[in-house]
């Protein structure tokens, strides 16, 4: 069987990672609730005026809480879940340790999550994402010739990207999907070399993202950036870090956030279990939840910053983990996917786990208005759904799996979605415009305030420790 090294070919040709990469599973739960201070009394307004209110355990929250704590800063975290981590989420049900939001240090060199591993002695294992394998049949792999023709196809689309973003403003609002579809037209694209090109464009952009291709403007594309290296997951999850970066901080679990308010003499938070007081408050919760208005901000937010809020968009990413009585797939590959159906918008990566926990595990992960979808059926069809591309790439006698697990991030009320995209009229500015805090009171963290690595835990580690330096100096200057 031949190797078809699509992705390598993607990042040499965009000089760029697309970086960011989910019962229908509840995304609240959690097995490692090491730090479930849910049970300590909530205060009434009683408790220290002067402490800082972190909302928020993911790891902007966390970065923030650690850092000013480190200063003698008094700090608390008020989280929704019963869990910390966030959308890092470690899930244990299967009898080992599966990740079930970010799995993932994207390129590691000079990565600020690098070092913190090193510090901790956390395991990582090396992910070639590079290494796909793309099926158009039963055991039978693009050929030699299929592959030239999709990669001059997905050049053609770059470059005519890359041209437009340079053009002048109003051609900016084109989406990518209308770039794609002026290339497959000029190009005379059609058969394997189509379907080829779409799965192309998923893997290397939505999946990515998160979003398709039609909510994804030029202006955005490639904004943000990344660092070097390789990719690597963690065998024993990713929570481990945020387990050892959360030690010794007072995180409050089970406490939803309903309203902030704020004035010259401190802020408010009410919560499903009481109003905490305290001088300031990091706000970290998702763009998702920001979105929906889930908590209520008195005064309410500039209007700059709703607008930003709105033109940010949130993508879909999600997986369903799969796990077979035994391995049936090849060992080398670390991706597979089937790109010869029959529906255009369809594109299902199985990620080959057993190289990285030795156990017979698929993690099949799919994103944007497909991923959606999946969520208006029942569990069970939905597990059929994605099962029909294994068929269709291992034959009808693959086994069943005896245990799955599928997310449904855009549905989940402490996140409403994977991660941000910049959507069609979202931009470097508007992340900066939601950083930006107001007043003295109210600061902002998370990834969608860090349009430079957007969409990725690093990206939230650095503006929790933005968040927690700005507010250091703010106090330090008076
Ligand atoms: C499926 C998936 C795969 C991903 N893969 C990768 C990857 O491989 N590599 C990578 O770098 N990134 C990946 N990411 C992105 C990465 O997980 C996020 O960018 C990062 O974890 C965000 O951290 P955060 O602290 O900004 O937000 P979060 O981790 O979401 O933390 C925000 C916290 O606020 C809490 N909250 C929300 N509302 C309220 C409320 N009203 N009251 C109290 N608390 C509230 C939430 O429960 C949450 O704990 C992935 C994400 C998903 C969903």
């Amino acid at each position: 069987m031949d190797k078809y090294n699509r992705r390598k070919f993607l990042l040499q040709a965009r000089n760029l990672t697309y970086v960011g990469a989910t019962s229908w599973l509840s995304a609240c739960g959690g097995a490692f609730s090491n730090s479930d201070n849910s049970a300590n009394p909530s205060p009434n307004n009683s408790e220290d005026e002067q402490q800082i209110i972190v909302i928020g355990a993911g790891i902007a929250g966390i970065t923030a809480a650690q850092k000013l704590q480190a200063q003698g800063y008094q700090v608390i975290i008020l989280e929704g879940r019963d869990r910390i981590g966030g959308r890092i989420w470690t899930d244990n049900s299967l009898g080992f340790p599966l990740d079930l939001g970010a799995a993932w240090i994207h390129t590691i060199d000079g990565n600020p999550l690098s070092p913190l591993v090193k510090q901790f002695g956390i395991e990582t294992v090396i992910s070639d994402i590079e290494s796909q394998w793309i099926y158009k049949d039963v055991s039978q792999l693009l050929s030699k010739s299929d592959e030239l023709l999709i990669n001059s196809a997905f050049q053609a689309f770059m470059d005519r990207v890359n041209h437009l973003k340079k053009a002048p403003q109003s051609l900016q609002q084109t989406t990518l999907a209308d770039v794609a579809q002026q290339i497959i037209e000029s190009e005379e694209i059609t058969g394997i070399t189509l379907k080829g090109f779409r799965a192309t464009l998923s893997s290397a952009i939505e999946s990515e993202v998160g979003e398709d291709i039609a909510n994804l403007g030029i202006k955005g594309f490639d904004e943000d950036s990344a660092f070097s290296g390789a990719d690597v997951v963690f065998p024993q999850g990713y929570i481990q870090l945020v387990q050892a970066l959360s030690k010794d901080l007072d995180i409050r679990t089970k406490h939803l956030v309903q309203q902030i308010a704020y004035d010259d003499s401190g802020v408010q938070v009410t919560t499903d279990r009481g109003v905490f007081s305290g001088s300031q408050v990091i706000v970290t919760v998702p763009l998702g939840v920001l979105k929906r208005g889930s908590i209520k901000f008195s005064p309410a937010l500039p209007e700059e910053k709703i607008a930003a809020i709105e033109r940010l968009g949130m993508g879909a990413l999600n997986k369903l983990v799969l796990k077979f009585p035994q391995q049936f797939w090849p060992s080398q590959p670390h991706t597979m996917a089937y790109i010869n159906g029959n529906i255009p918008d369809r594109y299902i990566e199985f990620y080959n786990w057993q190289k990285y926990i030795q156990q017979p595990i698929l993690v099949a992960m799919f994103s944007g208005d497909f991923s959606r979808s999946l969520s208006q059926m029942p569990k069970t069809e939905a597990i059929q759904n994605i099962m029909t591309d294994l068929r269709s790439m291992f034959g009808k006698d693959i086994p069943l799996p005896t245990a799955t697990l599928l997310t449904q991030w855009h549905n989940d009320p402490f996140s409403y979605g994977s991660y941000s995209t910049f959507s069609i009229n979202g931009s470097l500015q508007d992340c900066d415009r939601l950083a930006e805090p107001i007043g003295d009171r109210v600061f902002f963290a998370g990834e969608a305030t860090y349009g430079k690595y957007l969409g990725t835990v690093h990206g939230a580690l650095l503006s929790g420790a933005r968040e927690a330096n700005r507010f250091i100096t703010k106090n330090t200057n008076g």
